[in-house]
């Protein structure tokens, strides 16, 4: 099979700006161990987080978002205030098919994304966005 255009790796480093974390409206969605991790995290129960931090879309959960600002919930003073639990779609980001689809896709979520060709971000080996590909699309 043949190599992908960013085989030599691509330069990102997360700056926990939460950008991407706000100014349009989209989905986190959630799978019941990670609702569990968040909760144990934020020390409540399941039920608990399911009532106050999720919303139910076409039969599936997603965190919830502030209306006008789409900040996530868990968006606190531009942090994630779950960072250490924060689920797949996160961790995984911005290695996701759609964003790594093209080279203009990549630069296009780059000018979302400050974290990605940060002066002090590393390469990361085509090995490592591999597995996050991976793991997003399990
Ligand atoms: S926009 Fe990029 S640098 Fe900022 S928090 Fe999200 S992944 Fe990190
Ligand atoms: S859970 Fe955290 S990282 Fe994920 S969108 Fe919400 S604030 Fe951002």
């Amino acid at each position: 099979m043949s190599k992908p255009w960013y085989k030599k790796g691509l330069r990102f480093a997360c700056t926990e700006c939460g950008k991407c974390c706000t100014g349009e409206p989209g989905y986190v969605w959630i799978i019941q161990e990670e609702i569990e991790d968040m909760a144990a995290f934020l020390k409540i129960t399941v039920p608990e987080f399911i009532k106050s931090y999720t919303r139910e879309v076409s039969g599936q959960l997603s965190l919830k978002e502030y209306p006008r600002t789409y900040d996530c919930i868990f968006l606190n003073g531009g942090k994630c205030s779950v960072y250490g639990a924060r689920p797949k779609q996160c961790r995984t980001f911005p290695f996701w098919s759609d964003n790594l689809k093209s080279k203009e896709a990549w630069e296009e979520t780059a000018r979302k994304c400050e974290g990605i060709n940060h002066e002090h971000a590393p390469l990361i080996p085509l090995s490592q966005i591999q597995k996050q590909l991976d793991e997003i699309d399990e």
